[in-house]
Formats: structure tokens, sequence, C-alpha cells
């Protein structure tokens, strides 16, 4: 089977958050069952210095410049990268400029991965032409609304939900510029509110829809997880499918990982304390044995953030050590800040992007608090479950999907691999952040459900599976149709 996919960021080679980890390691876990996967990505600076490769195609026009598409190969990947240099090589962020602010072309940016994407799977490369079309994200979404307004009509497609809060929203004075035919400024088409919507297209021409979690994909079904698409998704309710990502298990492995100061197995716990005191150190934490939470993540509304900063005071009177890594908004990062010189030695906070710390933190706290008011999936609590980093959860989406919460029954039945709370709001997550330490304090108990957490299944082996399952049964049921 052949798959073309099409992605904004991929990693190893660019990333801004989960959807690069999905688009890199997809590919490779399909590919163990015999699924062949090409990935369209634009051709960034970064992409361009790591995937060196042969023109197969070229355009004197592409959204207002000339461009070339390379196929190459970068870290196992079979990639084809959209070589546009007016879009693509600037200096800057992938979807904003230095100063923070969207890029006043990414519609053009967007529809050009979109179009080159329509284009491969309509026949641009001759000797290679996929069976189905995976996109992800609204910077990809176009290209089924390409594909069934002209440049492959019959071609299948899924479009991947990561984020419903990211839409790609546009004027309509930009339709005239996209080069699809009148008839798709329409309801049914790519015409959003009165403007051009690059997701609800997406979603709209795609043969199925999938989101990055069961309990996501019946959220965005609400109003008030839906972000004005609930009604689309709804109607295509039947085409919906949540499939929770999964990880790089040998990337994100303690026993091997180069950025701990000491690895370990689920049977050498003990020797998480040395990179505990690592932490720290990095931190300025009091190296004491209270139990040490983490957080790693975006600094943003959307994670709660801001319902972290409101609960600092209470979680360090709990007895809680905190050693918190991201960045994101000015104003929390501003409050988190703040907290530092007034809990000197038990709250350490570092603002920036920082992959190997990410790596210590996983394997020195005790804990991972993820308080996000809505989670498509969520990656770093499946790296806290791999690390005996016991995940502290807000339930919602992908969150409540893959931890266990610790209450009695679970407790008993010996299957908690974390802690739940109903809400992001400030009483609920401290009242479970005291939960947690209360169980903490019983190092048995606390070592069980690390060894648990651990063997907990988060490789992308069962996640690849649903897809490969999904592509098969689309392919299917298309062979069927006559
Ligand atoms: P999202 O994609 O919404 O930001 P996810 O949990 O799906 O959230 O993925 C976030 C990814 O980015 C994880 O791999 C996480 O470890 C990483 N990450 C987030 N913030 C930072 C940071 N400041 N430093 C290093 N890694 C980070």
């Amino acid at each position: 089977m052949r798959v073309l996919a099409a992605t904004s960021e991929i990693y190893p080679l660019v990333k801004t958050g989960g959807l690069a980890d999905v688009a890199g390691a997809l590919p490779l876990a399909l590919a163990r069952s015999g699924i062949e996967t090409r990935t369209v990505v634009p051709g960034y600076r970064a992409v361009m210095a790591a995937a060196r490769g042969r023109k197969v195609a070229a355009w004197e026009h592409l959204f207002g410049g000339p461009a070339r598409l390379v196929a190459a190969e970068a870290a196992g990947l079979q990639l084809y990268v959209v070589d546009a240099p007016h879009l693509f090589d600037r200096q800057g962020g992938l979807y904003v400029d230095a100063s923070g602010q969207d890029w006043p072309d990414n519609w053009q940016r967007f529809a050009a991965l979109s179009r080159v994407t329509a284009e491969i799977a309509g026949g641009l490369i001759k000797g290679w032409r996929p069976d189905l079309v995976h996109v992800h994200d609204w910077q990809a979404a176009l290209a089924p609304a390409y594909m069934r307004h002209g440049a492959a009509p019959a071609m299948l497609s899924i479009v991947t939900v990561h984020n419903l809060a990211f839409q790609g929203r546009f004027p309509a004075a930009i339709f005239a510029g996209l080069g699809l035919p009148d008839a798709a400024f329409s309801l049914d088409g790519v015409e959003y509110y009165g403007g051009v919507g690059f997701l609800k297209a997406g979603l709209q021409a795609a043969s199925a829809i999938t989101t990055v979690s069961p309990t996501y994909a019946q959220e965005i079904r609400t109003p008030e997880f839906g972000m004005g698409l609930d009604g689309l998704i709804n109607a295509r309710a039947a085409d919906l499918h949540g499939i929770v990502n999964g990880i790089d298990t040998e990337e994100w492995n303690p026993k091997t990982d180069r950025h701990l100061a000491a690895n370990y197995g689920p049977g050498r716990l003990g020797a998480r304390n040395r990179n505990a005191a690592a932490l720290a150190g990095e931190f300025d934490l009091d190296a004491d044995h209270s139990p040490l939470l983490a957080v790693i993540s975006r600094l943003t509304w959307q994670k709660g953030m801001d319902v972290l900063a409101e609960s600092i005071d209470a979680i360090v009177a709990a007895g809680a050590r905190l050693a918190l890594l991201g960045s994101g908004d000015a104003a929390i990062e501003g409050e988190l800040l703040a907290a530092v010189p007034r809990h000197r030695g038990r709250v350490g906070v570092r603002i920036g992007y920082d992959e190997a710390l990410s790596h210590l933190l996983q394997g020195g706290a005790d804990a991972i608090l993820v308080p996000s008011r809505f989670e498509p999936c969520g990656l770093t609590q499946l790296y806290g479950l791999r690390y005996g980093c016991i995940p502290i959860v807000a339930r919602t989406g992908g969150l409540a999907d893959t931890v266990v919460d610790a209450n009695h029954a679970a407790l008993d039945a010996g299957c908690a691999t974390g802690f739940q709370f109903a809400a992001a709001e400030r009483g609920q997550l401290v009242a479970t952040v005291a939960r947690a330490i209360a169980v903490h304090r019983d190092a048995g108990a606390w070592a069980r459900m690390q060894r648990r957490a651990m063997k907990a299944d988060v490789s992308w082996d069962k996640s690849a599976a649903q897809y490969a399952e999904l592509y098969r049964r689309l392919i299917g049921e298309n062979d069927k149709t006559p």
C-alpha cells in the first residue's frame, strides 16, 4: 500500500509540537506492516539543510514564485520537499515571524503545500501514485479540496486533526488566489463563516476524519470543544475516528536515554535519584527528597498554565517542589517567573525550549503535571508513563484515555498509573496534587505505580495498526463501489 502524507512539521527535521512527533513516527511504524509512506513537507531552511535529494518536478509560478519538488530521504523518512524559497526560506518560526506575528502569506505557504500534495495524488510523479492521501492539520487540509475539485477527484483521503483550535481561517478575498473553481466557495466547499477555512474544507472533502484520541473525537462534537466546527463534525460522525498517538520508544527509553544523568529500568528506580539531583542543580531547587513535580509545556490557556500559576503557592504549601520548562504567553511566563523568588528552592522555572532538559525532567521528577483545559492527545503524559514520572492530568481528551486514575478501586485492582482531576481548576488541581503526595509518602505503593506506568504500551504498534486498518477499510470499500 502506498500512502502520501502531508504535514507542516516532521520530527526530527522541524518541530513545534506533537504534530511533528506523529508525522515523523507514523511512517516508520506503518512501514513495519508493509505500508509505504512518502511525506510532503515545506522546504524550510532546516529541511533544505537536512534533506538533500533530486528534483522530480518544477513550477514556474507556485503562489508567487518559482518552486521545485525535491525527493529526498532523511532520518529514514521518504520526503517530497516543496522547495519554494519565496515561501519557506526565511528566518523566524514555521508559522510566525521573529516578533510572533503570523506570516501574512501563510495562506499561500500552506495552500502551496496542499496544492503540491494534490498534484502528486493526481499523478505528477511518473511511476508513483498513492492509494490514499493522509494529511495533517489545517496547513495541509486544503489538499483534499484541491483533489476533489479537480486534481484527483477519486482519490481517498484522510484528514487528521491534532488540534481543532488551529483552523486556518482567512478572509474571503484570498479565495481568488487559491486556484480553485468558483463552485468551491460554498457551504460544502471551502467557505467558512463568510471567509475561507482550510481545516473546514478538508473536513468536508476528506473520505475520513481522524483525531488523536477517542475522547477528543467525542468532545469535538460538542459546542464547547467544537470551536465552530461541531456542526460539520457531527454531520460526518460516521467517518470520524479517534486514534491515540504513540511515542518513539527508542528516542524515549530511560534505559538508553543519553540526556539522563543515570539510566534505569523498572527494576532500578533508585537510579532516578541521580537525575533528580541533576534537576535540583539545573533548577536551583533544594536537594531534598520531597516530591518533585515537573511541567513541560507550551505556556498557554489551553494548557491550563494560568491555573497552574494560581496554584503554585498551594502546591508548595502541600510540600512539593516544582520544576517547569516551557515558553508561550508573556503574561503567563511573567506569573510563573514571579513565583520563583517567592519560593526559593521550591520552584524553578526555565523559559525556553530544551529537548535534552525535557528528557531529564521525565527521568528525574516524581510526577508530571498536565492541567490542560483541552488536550487532543498529549505526549508528555505518555513520556511520563514510560519514564515512571507519574502523570497528574486533567480528565480531558487523550489525557483521559491514557492515564488510569489512582482511585480506590484502581489501587485495589493494581492498575493505577497516575492521577486525574475533573477540570483545570485550582481547587481540583491542588486537591489532586495533595492526593498524589499522600500516595508518594508510601514509597512501596509509589514504586509499584511507577513500574505499572512503565509497562503501559505507549508504542506506535497499536496506533499504527489502527491507522493501517482504517486505510485498508477505506480502500476495500472504495474497491467495492461500482
Ligand atoms: P502540543 O503539541 O499541544 O504542544 P503535546 O503534549 O502533544 O502538546 O506535545 C508537546 C511536545 O513538545 C512534547 O514532545 C513535549 O515534550 C515537547 N515540549 C513542549 N514544550 C517544550 C519545551 N519547552 N522544551 C522541550 N520540549 C517541549
